[in-house]
């Protein structure tokens, strides 16, 4: 079930006479059934799913987008939607806290570094973790995995199930929670990217994931004369994870390489950038930088974000997937919640604390 504002008759009487049940059934057909999904959209999009009439389509969307966005909107009332915001855990706790809780939906991260450096170790993690429920870490959804390097295919699946085993997951239910494809280049990367609207609905997706999202581009467009056309198609596939992450709430992941700079500015920073430029740039709202550290650990930080702080957390790779530095993450166990709870109880009945059978054996 998509979340949102339903499309019914009523919301278009009132506003708008003409759009009859018709376009709604329509709408329906092609599982457009709220408002969101409708605002988020493109009139070219509606036309092509629905074969409705572009002045309807039009009309259609500039209603629903006056009717769920209502304008100006006071900072605090923002303050309190994001607050709302469902985060996935990471795997690392420390990673976690630098993203402000986790990776947000409705929004595109970018995980951005050199070969090796976690970016698909970080993305097997998430695929486990995010079909858990929430109070588990989770987003409580399915999770599509576009994969362009063919990972799964070499060893990814036989990773998935070591990494949801150590975190006492059941391997056969995580497998089935994550909905694979493989693109064999950048036209299919887009096709698929552009049929994702029907599959996150028909799976209940709250989690995207493509790994890496330029690998073809860079391949096959080679030189500076090529660079409007690959830029224009990568910002074809950003424009509709944008609005797949805004309409249907589903967190979008994106891993990204680098390359060397060629301006100059290396020589004072960072030698190396994100591939995919200023489109790449403005598209992702959370960018977070890998960098290889010593033994297993890696080095992680938000970067060019205006409300997170650049710091740098270490993490590791483990069998568990990306875990804080010293391997530990945060274990769920059935009864967790429970002594807090007894906490809670005490504090408002003055009940003694029950002491856990462990807890007595232990030293
Ligand atoms: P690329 O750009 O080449 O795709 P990447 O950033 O996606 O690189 P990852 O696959 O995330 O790289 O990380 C690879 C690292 O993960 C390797 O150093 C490898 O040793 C480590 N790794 C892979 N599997 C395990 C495992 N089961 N246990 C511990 N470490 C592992
Ligand atoms: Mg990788």
């Amino acid at each position: 079930m998509t979340n949102g504002t339903p499309i019914t008759l009523e919301i278009f009487k009132g506003e708008d006479e003409k759009l009859a049940g018709t376009t709604i059934t329509k709408f329906a057909k092609a599982g457009i059934t709220t408002m969101e999904q409708l605002a988020y959209s493109t009139p070219r999009e509606m036309v092509e799913l629905t074969g409705i009439s572009i002045k309807t389509a039009e009309k259609a969307v500039l209603l629903a987008q006056q009717i769920i966005n209502p304008g100006f909107i006071t900072a605090d009332i923002l303050h309190s939607r994001l607050d709302q915001v469902t985060k996935c855990s990471t795997g690392s706790k420390q990673f976690d806290r630098i993203l402000g809780g986790g990776i947000s939906v409705g929004v595109i991260t970018e995980l951005i570094g050199e070969y090796s450096s976690g970016k698909t170790q970080t993305c097997f993690t998430l695929s486990v973790l995010a079909p858990l429920p929430r109070e588990r870490g989770g987003l409580g959804g399915k999770v599509v995995f576009i994969d362009t390097e063919g990972t799964f295919e070499k060893g990814g699946t036989e990773r998935l199930i070591q990494i949801a085993k150590a975190r006492g997951i059941d391997p056969d239910e995580a497998l089935k929670n994550i909905i694979w494809a493989r693109a064999y280049n950048s036209v299919h990367q887009h096709t698929l990217i552009q049929n994702l609207d029907g599959i996150c609905r028909e799976h209940d997706v709250k989690l995207v994931i493509v790994d890496s999202m330029l690998a073809h581009l860079r391949g096959e467009y080679l030189g500076r004369g090529t660079l409007a056309e690959r830029q224009g198609l990568l910002g074809g596939m950003l424009g509709k994870l944008l609005r797949l992450a805004g309409a249907n709430k589903v967190a979008i992941v994106l891993t990204n390489q680098v390359q060397a700079k060629v301006d100059g500015s290396g020589a004072y920073g960072d030698p190396n950038q994100a591939a995919g430029g200023h489109v790449m740039a403005h598209a992702c709202t959370i960018r977070c930088r890998f960098w290889k550290g010593r033994a297993n650990t890696r080095l992680v930080s938000v970067i060019d974000s205006s409300y997170l702080p650049e710091e740098k957390v270490r993490v590791a790779i483990t069998e568990a997937g990306i875990t804080d530095e010293d391997g530990s993450f945060e274990e769920i166990t059935e009864d967790d919640g429970f002594l807090e709870t007894c906490v809670e109880l005490e504090k408002v009945m003055n009940l003694p604390l029950p002491i856990k059978e462990e807890d007595e054996t232990s030293d």
